[in-house]
């Protein structure tokens, strides 16, 4: 009777237990040492100049970024820098020549600029991490506006364009693809309904800018000195990363609770053979 009781209460526990610590959120470089930017105001330019001209691409971007901005937490804040009359071309960007870097773009030459599927793919961020400081050093977004493209984003409704932007910033942040299909992480963002972020995305945030956690004079690197990635808004299938540093801790408290569990078991059978 007692075992019985023993392996409900442990099952319970297992049960609620291991969702509840367990993120899926990861780092965009699978480099579980890298850092997000070094500021607390990340000032990201706007390159209009291939957008679509029916679509407010200034405001979209800032609804984006006001999502990143305001997570309790995460001490990161995104302006837009300027009016969003940044020169910077999507090949300039992708070569590592934006000045104004971090910087999103819009391309109507997507396919040559990026070799991508422009029928499923309506965006795509590099970022540069430098090596020593392992910080971001270097992001652009390049949006799709290929005119013939099924994944130009002037087909998409405003609310799907939002949370490819979102999904976008999320990577010039620093963060990968989350394997949680709730979060604008999700490397498919056709799943979801509408732009909000996640506790995931919340998780990998604060993880990326804690409180304090800018360095002292730290600066950024060269393009020349940084490593160098691409990640994809959509349709992104590339093998799963390396667990991040929450996903290892969450699985050794659930082994740890597993063994305790077969402890606890093991004493009440042999309790129970005594009686
Ligand atoms: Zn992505």
């Amino acid at each position: 009777m007692r075992a019985a009781f023993a392996v409900v209460v442990c099952w319970l526990a297992l049960a609620v237990g291991a969702p509840l610590t367990g993120f899926a959120w990861t780092l965009n470089g699978d480099d579980p040492a890298m850092k997000g930017w070094n500021t607390k105001v990340l000032r990201v330019s706007l390159a209009t100049g291939e957008c679509p001209p029916g679509l407010d691409m200034r405001s979209l971007v800032l609804a984006a970024m006001d999502l990143w901005s305001h997570v309790d937490g995460a001490e990161i804040r995104l302006e837009l820098a300027g009016d969003a009359s940044s020169k910077t071309t999507a090949k300039g960007a992708r070569a590592g020549e934006a000045q104004d870097s971090p910087v999103v773009v819009c391309d109507t030459d997507f396919k040559t600029t990026t070799s991508l599927d422009v029928n499923s793919i309506p965006g795509v961020t590099g970022i540069s991490v430098d090596r020593d400081s392992r910080r971001v050093a270097y992001a652009y977004t390049i949006l799709n506006t290929q005119r013939d493209a099924m994944a130009d984003i002037a087909t998409l409704d405003l609310t799907r364009v939002l949370i490819v932007i979102t999904h976008e910033l999320g990577h010039i942040l620093g963060l990968g693809h989350s394997t949680d299909p709730r979060a604008i992480m999700y490397p498919d963002v056709t799943t979801l309904s509408r732009a909000t972020l996640s506790d995931d995305d919340v998780a990998g945030l604060r993880h990326l800018y804690p409180p304090g956690g800018t360095d002292d004079g730290g600066g950024c690197g060269t393009i020349a000195d940084v490593n160098r990635r691409e990640s994809r808004g959509r349709g992104d299938r590339r093998p799963p990363s390396a667990p991040s540093r929450e996903s290892l801790s969450s699985l050794a408290n659930f082994l740890a609770l597993l063994a305790l569990c077969a402890l606890a078991l093991r004493y009440f059978r042999r309790a129970t053979k005594n009686v």
